[in-house]
Formats: structure tokens, C-alpha cells, sequence
């Protein structure tokens, strides 16, 4: 058994030194941005790995990647993640899902026993925020995409292009058509993403494994204040004189941290965030203006961006009404005006399945990796199989596991996940499957 351990975490290690190749950037980063010619290169690698131990490849209308067991078992798991990354990114969010699926499936097969059901590994196209959109693969494959989100545009290609382009179909977003079979769809007994935690709880606990309890949505805003340019000098302070943006923008940041410090001592699970403060290139385009703030001028205009994530989609609209309304208000104060534009929402999950989740911690204890239960703050491709329906009615348990990661570093290039680690996953996820999908009793016909 060690001596299997140690071959799979070299194979773990060759697996993402030879993903780590593809998109790789002159600063070290990995670039494979939704539908490019590096997503269907390292999808073409992983299915090669799959289809060189037995696992029959194919895909999607839109281009996710199913490696499937051999045969036609009426109930299937599907396991995986993605393989795209965000520009200037690291190789192992997305990646290590998909590799330690690949491993359990392998592990699966090589079984003794008689099967009760099978496994797909998907590998899902373009989950990261690219085009303006995030789950576009998986929400594909489940006839959820948004058909508008064709138009959006990455460099100068749009998404519907990119998708043409890769030799794939994007009539089935355009008509809100599943890209899975529906027979394919109706076989899935269960879902399992394995994933980097991308913060540091289970490095901080020192946990091998993280059993995931809920998935955030989020709300994100583009919020632009409009006051006057005056001279610093010559008009007095106050905003009976002064429209001033930056110290307007300075209070709505304030209070906004102190309304969501008293909705987390109610006992509300969330995080919000300011990421830009008039310094995005993009967003310069369209407010110019914004280079006419300076030293010896009470400040015209600016912008932040708000992002607000949590798994309750209930609660996400409500404090999102709240933090609307007092940016308004704050603005009103300060003798400025609040444009206030939503640049994405995406739902969120707030309960995982507890069959599964309590397989893969039995699992977890049987494999000998140490574990806790996590709730997610970042998306997943999970929610959208979440919120999928089955053609014949019902709907498709959701787990997911969680690997250390360094320093929770994600979306860098700094991104790291030890080979230990994603290993201990596969074993993990592989052995959640050998319970549920073999019949050791049987082992006379397998
Ligand atoms: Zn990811």
C-alpha cells in the first residue's frame, strides 16, 4: 500500500508538471483563458492520461471534457472540476480537482468487485471570471447558461467565437439546450469537486482534507460617486460648498464595514470586499474623468468596486438592498451623486448533501487523512450541478473536498497545492466510490 501511495503522488507530480507547461507565461503564471487553444491542450492531455488506463473519452457539445468507465450503468458519479484558469493565474485551482478525479476513477477500476455503478470524470470549460461570466461550461451542460453572455467579449473575441473556434456549438447557450445527454444527465447518482481551498483554514488547522459545507453566490457592484471639481484653496469645507467624491467614498466605506460587522455579530455568515478604487484600466474608458482628480482639487469623481459573497441567495438580496441604500444615503451627506451598476450575480448553495458529505468524511478517516467541514467563500462549477435539474425529475446530491493550499494563495502564480495532498483527495474521493459503487461480495465476477 505505501509503495502504491508513493506511485501516486508521482504520478500527481508528473500530471501537473505537464499542465504546468501549458499556458505557462514568461513571469511563471499559467494563462488558459475559457475556449482557448491552452484549455483544449490540457483537456487533450488529461483525456489521453484517462483513455490510456481504459476511461472512454468524449465531449460535449460545448467542449467539457467526460472520461467515463467502460459499460452502461443505469447510476453514475461525476467527479472533476475545471481546467481553465484567470489570466495570469496559478496550475492548480481547477486543475487539482480534475487531477485527483482522474486518479480516483483510477483507483476505482482497479477494484476487485463487482460494479453497482460508474464513474465520469468531467472537466468543465471556463469556469473562472472571463467574458463577464463564471460557470460557463457547467452551466451549459445543464441548459443554464445565460444566452446574452455569447456576446461578451475577452481581447477581441467574443465568447460565442472562442466556443466556434475550439470546434464546439454555442446553440446549446443560444437555446438554453443541456450540452449533457439527457439520459447522461438523468444517470448522475451524485457530484464530487475536489478543489483548493484557496484561503488558509485547513493549513492553519492542519488538516489534509476539507469537507465542504455550503458554496457562496455572490452580488458585485460597480459603484461611481459624481461631486464637483473645486479649487482645495478657494472653497471652504463643507458640503455646502464642496461635492468632494474622495471623502464621500471614504465614509460609504466605513459604514459599510460597520453594517456588515453588525450583521456578522447577528450571526450572518459572509464577506464583502472593496477591490478597486479608481484603478481599473477598463472602468478609466468609460469614467475619463477620473484623471482629473488631483493635489490641489476637491475630487470630481471616482469609483470603487463591491463584492459581496455568500451562500444564502435570500440573504445576499436583502443586505445587498441595505448596502444600496446607504451608499445613497452617504452620498446625499456629502453633497454627491451614486451610480450604483451590478456586474454580476451568481447564485450560491447553502447545503451540500449529507449522504455524500458524511461518505467522503468516512472516507477521509479510512484513508487516513485528517479532516474538518469547511464552507466555501469562493464559487464553484458545484452550484450550477447543484441547481440542475434531471430531465425525469429531481435533482443531483452535490459534495465537495477541499485541498490545502500554500498561504491560501490563489489566481497567482504563487498558487500551490502539494502532490501529498491532491493524492490524499484522490484517496479520499476514491474510496467514497469504492463504498457506494462496489460490491466487494462480488468479487468472484469481477
Ligand atoms: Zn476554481
Amino acid at each position: 500500500m505505501a509503495l502504491d501511495g508513493e506511485h501516486l503522488i508521482q504520478r500527481v507530480e508528473q500530471h501537473f508538471s505537464k499542465l504546468g507547461t501549458i499556458g505557462i507565461q514568461p513571469d511563471g503564471s499559467i494563462t488558459r483563458i475559457a475556449w482557448s487553444d491552452e484549455e483544449s491542450a490540457a483537456m487533450a492531455y488529461i483525456r489521453a492520461e484517462g483513455e490510456a488506463f481504459g476511461l472512454r473519452g468524449s465531449y460535449d457539445g460545448v467542449g467539457n471534457l467526460l472520461l467515463s468507465t467502460p459499460g452502461q450503468p443505469s447510476e453514475r458519479y461525476l467527479v472533476g472540476s475545471h481546467l481553465d484558469s484567470v489570466p495570469h493565474g496559478g496550475n492548480f485551482d481547477g486543475a487539482a480537482g480534475v487531477v485527483a478525479a482522474l486518479e480516483a476513477i483510477r483507483m476505482l477500476m482497479q477494484t476487485d468487485g463487482q460494479q453497482r455503478c460508474g464513474a465520469s470524470l468531467v472537466a468543465w470549460r471556463g469556469e473562472e471570471y472571463t467574458f463577464n461570466a463564471v460557470y460557463k461550461g457547467s452551466a451549459a451542460a445543464f441548459g443554464l447558461g445565460e444566452p446574452q453572455i455569447l456576446h461578451n467579449v475577452y481581447g477581441d473575441q467574443s465568447l460565442r467565437d472562442a466556443i466556434r473556434q475550439q470546434g464546439f456549438d454555442p446553440h446549446f447557450i443560444d437555446e438554453g439546450r443541456p450540452s449533457f445527454q439527457p439520459e447522461f444527465i438523468d444517470s448522475i447518482a451524485g457530484y464530487v469537486e475536489p478543489h483548493i481551498e484557496q484561503g488558509t483554514v485547513l493549513e492553519r488547522e492542519r488538516r489534509d482534507i476539507g469537507i465542504v459545507t455550503s458554496i457562496a453566490g455572490d452580488r458585485r457592484y460597480l459603484v461611481v460617486l459624481e461631486g464637483r471639481f473645486d479649487h482645495s484653496g478657494a472653497t471652504p469645507m463643507g458640503s455646502t460648498y464642496r461635492g468632494d467624491v474622495n471623502l464621500a467614498m471614504a465614509y460609504v466605506q466605513v459604514r459599510l464595514d460597520e453594517l456588515a460587522q453588525q450583521r456578522r455579530a447577528q450571526g450572518r455568515l459572509f464577506t464583502q470586499t472593496v477591490g478597486i478604487v479608481n484603478a481599473d484600466p477598463e472602468i478609466d474608458k468609460k469614467y475619463p474623468a477620473v484623471h482629473g482628480n488631483s493635489v490641489t482639487k476637491v475630487s470630481g469623481i471616482g469609483y470603487f468596486t463591491f463584492d459581496l459573497m455568500a451562500a444564502e441567495d435570500e440573504f445576499l438580496d436583502t443586505y445587498s438592498a441595505e448596502v444600496l441604500r446607504l451608499i445613497w444615503k452617504t452620498a446625499r451627506e456629502f453633497n454627491v451623486k451614486a451610480f450604483i451598476e451590478m456586474t454580476d450575480s451568481s447564485r450560491g448553495l447553502p447545503t451540500l448533501d449529507a449522504d455524500l458529505s458524511r461518505d467522503l468524511e468516512r472516507a477521509a478517516a479510512a484513508a487516513g487523512a485528517s479532516s474538518q467541514s469547511i464552507a466555501s467563500g469562493a464559487g464553484h462549477d458545484a452550484v450550477m450541478v447543484g441547481l440542475a435539474d434531471k430531465p425525469s425529475g429531481g435533482e443531483i446530491p452535490v459534495g465537495m473536498l477541499f485541498v490545502p493550499c500554500r498561504a491560501g494563495v490563489s489566481h497567482s502564480k504563487e498558487e500551490f497545492a502539494s502532490a501529498e495532498h491532491v493524492a490524499k483527495a484522490a484517496e479520499v474521493l476514491a474510496g467514497a466510490l469504492i463504498e457506494r459503487c462496489i460490491d466487494p461480495a462480488g468479487q468472484a465476477h469481477g
